[in-house]
């Protein structure tokens, strides 16, 4: 199954950065988001840092120009998907706007396309159940910032065929990424571990323990990890890490996932991370 066109729904975080990968490495990509201010920033941030590339002698002129020639923009799903091989969803971690988005999908793409989210927590077996190809859907989780990380989580719904994640795991690999295949769970591997840690880092500040900076620096220098998880949490998206929480409260069950009230209490205030300049830490825009 050769995959030469992808789309990629949601020009956020995520979105702008598969784009940048996909295009990088060959594939012609139409990226989608129903806000036209968003693609615009999406296509900056791309040609921003494919420039950091160009500095840093990892990619040339040409390759990036070629690179950037290949992104096209569309606010629309039916015009965007057309003749991709793959679609990459990457808008909120809200369920009901990823289903409604896979029955759109169903809808418009080719009907032997690969339809993956890049959900960190969402149920890819309910996702697929929206579509009437739940063997070609597929969790195909990046990680931030997806130019730079190299892990690609591959989630397995229920249906999820063989050749489906063969073909995923096989352009995992051809975008320079390292997929690593696991079964469909809440939160899967990565934040079933990371947010219960992110979490209670939230309420030792909330409780007084520390402030921000001395909680990010322990866990830095003490525990050798490369950030802090405020700062972590800045960079994920304090909406998406609430969000992230809900789903595996509820579908765990287990209190030990419920999301801390300074949290919500950001998230309210649209004290969203490093997205609106301000999170745990302060970020110029
Ligand atoms: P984001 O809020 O930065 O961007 C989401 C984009 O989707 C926005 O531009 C929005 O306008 C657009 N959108 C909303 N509804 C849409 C629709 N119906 N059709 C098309 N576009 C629509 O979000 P993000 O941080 O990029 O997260 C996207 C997904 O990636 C989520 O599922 C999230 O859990 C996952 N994820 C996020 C991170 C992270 O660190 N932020 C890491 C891994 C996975």
């Amino acid at each position: 199954m050769e995959i030469r066109k992808t789309a990629v729904i949601g020009a956020g975080t995520m979105g702008n950065g598969i784009a940048h990968v996909c295009a990088l490495h060959g594939l012609d990509v139409v990226l989608v988001d129903l806000d036209g201010a968003a693609l615009e920033r999406a296509t900056a941030t791309i040609s921003a840092n494919m420039e950091r590339q160009v500095k840093k002698g990892t990619l040339d002129a040409d390759g990036r120009d070629a690179a950037l020639a290949r992104i096209r923009t569309s606010t629309s799903i039916v015009g965007g998907v057309e003749g991709a091989g793959l679609v990459v969803e990457a808008a909120p971690e809200r369920a009901e706007i990823k289903y409604q988005i896979f029955r759109e999908l169903d809808a418009a793409a080719d009907p032997g396309a690969i339809l993956a989210s890049n959900t960190s927590s969402i149920s890819i077996t309910e996702i697929a159940a929206r579509t009437g190809r739940p063997d070609r859907v597929i969790g195909m989780h990046f990680m931030n910032p997806v130019p730079v990380m190299q892990l690609v989580e591959v989630i397995r719904g229920l249906a999820t065929s063989d050749e489906t994640t063969q073909a995923v795991m096989g352009l995992s690999t051809a975008l320079g990424k390292t997929p690593v295949e696991v079964n469909d769970f809440p939160g899967f591997v990565p934040n079933r571990v990371l947010m219960p840690m992110i979490n209670e880092a939230i309420f030792a500040l909330m409780e007084g323990v520390a402030e921000p900076v001395a909680i990010d620096t322990v866990m830095k220098l003490g525990m050798n990890h490369p950030m802090g998880p405020l700062a972590l949490a800045d960079l994920i998206g304090l909406d998406t890490c609430l969000n992230i929480l809900e789903v595996l409260h509820r579908e765990l069950g287990d209190d030990r996932y419920r999301p801390c009230p300074l949290l919500r209490k950001y998230v309210a205030a649209g004290w969203l991370g490093r997205k609106s300049g301000r999170g745990f830490h302060l970020y110029e825009r």
